[in-house]
């Protein structure tokens, strides 16, 4: 294999371009959805190998300044939880060229942030919620603030954080069949939907690809309450494939990562709250930032480890692979 290029952005192999930075800010949580994480919570990082704020805007600098960055989405764990949210926004939003700044929480408490992050630069939200009935949702992310989350997303709203997009999870048996009752529900509270195949990151490795409601069963079940049509306009690199909902303009979109993965088009690049590159949500190999900013390389130097850190991404995330192997960090600490 060629080595790496060693100016330009940040290009890997299969001529992928990665251009979408994710940002995980913390590993910690104030939820625990049954799709990621155990009910007790995890062991949380360490404080001292956590990146301090000034460390993550230097990281996001050199991505955005040197690497080609055009878009970088803050996430975690919960990203609201980190203390320094809204001055790291600010710093970001000073970059030039100056990237595109979104987040994807919870919600827990934006009602407090939401006009002083869009203030900072902050500028679209995506907010996980899946379901809109208390019952399911305690039982689903094991907390009972469901208000809190429908408060966030109407603070939201109001700082204009447009288009608010809704992510959700749907598990078997749980809230699969809630699937046409909050769609109906973002679309009249002008919300986008997106559902998102479950995948085989939760800490507890309980996910089981024979139980997972694939993007066929929701497609199903939605055609039986709405009529979907697929967009027209090109998907791009994004994620989710776009519906028409009963001839528009309100659409819903489908994340397959694991039924109809999207590799080929990926243009997404994380760090870790630890200062950790990473290729690919599900790579098994990390590269180390953090240590050599704090051994006192210079830009240049870690800008060059980061574009090998992406040369060697893989084609595919191999879900389907028999020889797939889930990576040893949870979605919550490789920020999701
Ligand atoms: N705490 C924030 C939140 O709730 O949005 C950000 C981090 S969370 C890991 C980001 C997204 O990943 C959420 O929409 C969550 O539902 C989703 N997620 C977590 N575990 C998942 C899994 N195993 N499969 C698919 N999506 C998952």
């Amino acid at each position: 294999m060629d080595s790496a290029p060693t100016s330009g952005g940040l290009l890997d192999t299969h001529g992928r371009i990665a251009t979408d930075l994710r940002v995980s800010l913390t590993d910690r949580c104030n939820l625990r959805c049954e799709y990621c994480m155990p009910a007790e919570g995890l062991q949380w990082m360490a404080s001292d190998i956590t990146l301090t704020d000034d460390e993550v805007v230097r990281l996001v600098g050199i991505g955005v300044e040197r690497l080609g960055v055009r878009q970088v989405r803050f996430t975690g764990g919960e990203p609201l939880l980190r203390r320094g949210l809204v001055d790291i926004v600010g710093r970001v939003a000073r970059l030039r060229p100056r990237p595109r700044i979104a987040m994807t929480t919870n919600a827990l408490g934006l009602s407090r942030s939401a006009a002083a992050l869009a203030a900072a630069g902050l500028d679209r939200i995506n907010i996980s919620l899946d379901s809109v009935r208390h019952d399911t949702f305690s039982t689903v992310t094991r907390r009972d603030r469901l208000d809190d989350v429908l408060a966030g997303l109407r603070a939201a709203d109001r700082a204009g954080l447009h288009p608010v997009k809704v992510n959700a999870v749907l598990l078997r048996g749980l809230n699969d069949a809630e699937a046409p009752e909050l769609l109906r529900w973002c679309i009249d509270h002008g919300f986008r939907l997106r559902i998102i195949e479950q995948m085989p990151l939760d800490a507890q490795h309980g996910w089981d690809r024979s139980t997972m409601v694939t993007a066929a069963e929701t497609l199903d079940r939605l055609s039986q309450h709405f009529t979907l049509t697929p967009a027209t306009e090109p998907r791009g690199s994004a994620p989710a494939e776009l519906f028409l909902v009963d001839g528009g303009p309100a659409t819903v979109g489908i994340i397959a990562s694991v039924t109809r993965p999207f590799c080929g088009d990926c243009d997404r690049v994380r760090l870790t709250a630890d200062g950790q590159v990473r290729n690919c949500l599900f790579a098994r190999q990390e590269s180390d930032l953090r240590t050599a900013l704090r051994a006192g390389a210079d830009d240049a130097e870690i800008a060059q480890r980061w574009r090998v850190a992406m040369w060697g991404k893989r084609p595919g995330h191999g879900i389907d692979d028999e020889r797939f192997l889930q990576p040893a960090r949870p979605m919550s600490s490789i920020g999701g």
